[in-house]
């Protein structure tokens, strides 16, 4: 029975790739997971300054619509990965609230690494290593590290990557032809600790005729520190495009003021100011699941790109990728 079933490389450990992975191995498909980055996550990610001072830098909170997501949220709620961020979220034009929006927002606790941490737990997971070539040759997939090392006998590869960097590594394939004409927005984030609270009525907003497009404090979100006023600012896709090239000290500068700008109030004084730049933050649209699979080599491609962006997208489709070799290993076994 063992050799029916197919060995699989998974590509990424972001939010597609390890719920993927994870519903593999519950049923018991060998696989292994390569990741560039020390840490799990991708973009749901925590920027841990010290003990006390973390910033979610990327993915802000994530929102529930499919069962299967829920039953996870469910679990991750007993277990304390996940709580309901219950701050006020607001809309902001011209320094005037118009409008508050109240739908259940989930949060990872203590940050938004906590889903991919949990889901990690029990999988193999090369971490620190980025994959710069995959082969398809003798029916197997070779994926070559940056080191030039080789990882050989796979039978099925799935990458769980951003749209870009799909389609620079699959470039050969015409499966990439999806990917490369699928755009995704850059954005500069801004992680600020003001040294007294910013009087404000909210705890995000989402902010309109600015080079904002939202501001949370991070510290209102539950299991972080509360006696510290730390913020994340995103900046818009347009701005952060137009500003791609900047240093962060120039969109750190361009931003506080953009926010005192928005509010029509000074800013309190930071203990703690840094930038990030995601070049890929979101992007995408709801693409035909066979589409992304070619039963032929044994490739399937997955990422919140190919399921409407978001969390939940990148979650959904790592199910529904693990689904297709599944599929396929129950109708050998018949
Ligand atoms: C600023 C920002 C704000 C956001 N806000 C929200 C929000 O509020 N709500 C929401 O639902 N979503 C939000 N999102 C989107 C959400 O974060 C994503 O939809 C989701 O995390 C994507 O998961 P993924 O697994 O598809 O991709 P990723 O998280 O990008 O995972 C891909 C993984 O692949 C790895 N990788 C890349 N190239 C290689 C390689 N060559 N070899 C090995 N590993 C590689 C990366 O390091 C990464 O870990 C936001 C994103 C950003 C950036």
């Amino acid at each position: 029975m063992a050799s029916l079933k197919p060995k699989v490389a998974i590509i990424g450990a972001g939010i597609a790739g390890l719920s993927c992975a994870y519903h593999l191995a519950e049923n018991d498909i060998p696989l292994t997971v390569f990741e560039k980055s020390k840490g799990v996550g991708g973009r749901t990610s925590t920027r841990r300054v010290e003990p006390s001072l973390s910033f979610d830098h990327g993915a802000q909170y994530f929102t529930v619509r499919n069962p299967i997501l829920q039953s996870f949220v469910n679990t991750w709620e007993n277990l304390g990965v996940v709580s309901e961020w219950k701050g006020r979220i607001v809309k902001l034009n011209n320094k005037e609230i118009t409008g508050t929006e109240i739908i259940p927002r989930y949060v990872g606790t203590p940050g938004m690494t906590a889903m991919a941490a949990d889901l990690a737990k029990n999988l193999e997971i090369m971490r620190g290593t980025k994959i710069i070539e995959v082969k398809h040759s003798s029916n197997q997939w070779i994926l070559l590290d940056e080191a030039g090392i080789a990882y050989n006998g796979f039978d099925h590869l799935i990458a769980a990557l951003p749209a870009p960097q799909t389609a620079e590594l699959l470039a050969n394939h015409p499966i990439s032809k999806i990917a490369s004409s699928t755009p995704m927005a850059p954005c500069w984030a801004v992680l600020v600790g003001f040294e007294n609270k910013l009087e404000v009525p909210w705890d995000g907003a989402f902010i309109h005729e600015s080079a904002l497009s939202w501001v949370a404090r991070n510290s209102s979100k539950p299991g972080r520190d509360a006696t510290k006023d730390c913020w994340v600012l995103h900046a818009s896709a347009e701005w952060s495009a137009h500003h791609l090239e900047d240093t962060p000290e120039l969109v750190i500068s361009q931003l506080l003021e953009a926010y005192a700008c928005a509010i029509g109030q000074n800013l309190p004084a930071q203990f703690y100011k840094t930038a990030h730049r995601w070049r890929y933050s979101i992007g995408g649209s709801f693409i035909n699941p066979t589409d992304l699979h070619d039963e032929s080599i044994g490739l399937t491609i997955c990422g919140d790109w190919v399921n409407g962006g978001r969390f939940e997208g990148a979650f959904l489709s790592g199910i529904t990728a693990a689904e297709s070799i599944l599929k396929k290993v129950i109708t050998l076994k018949d």
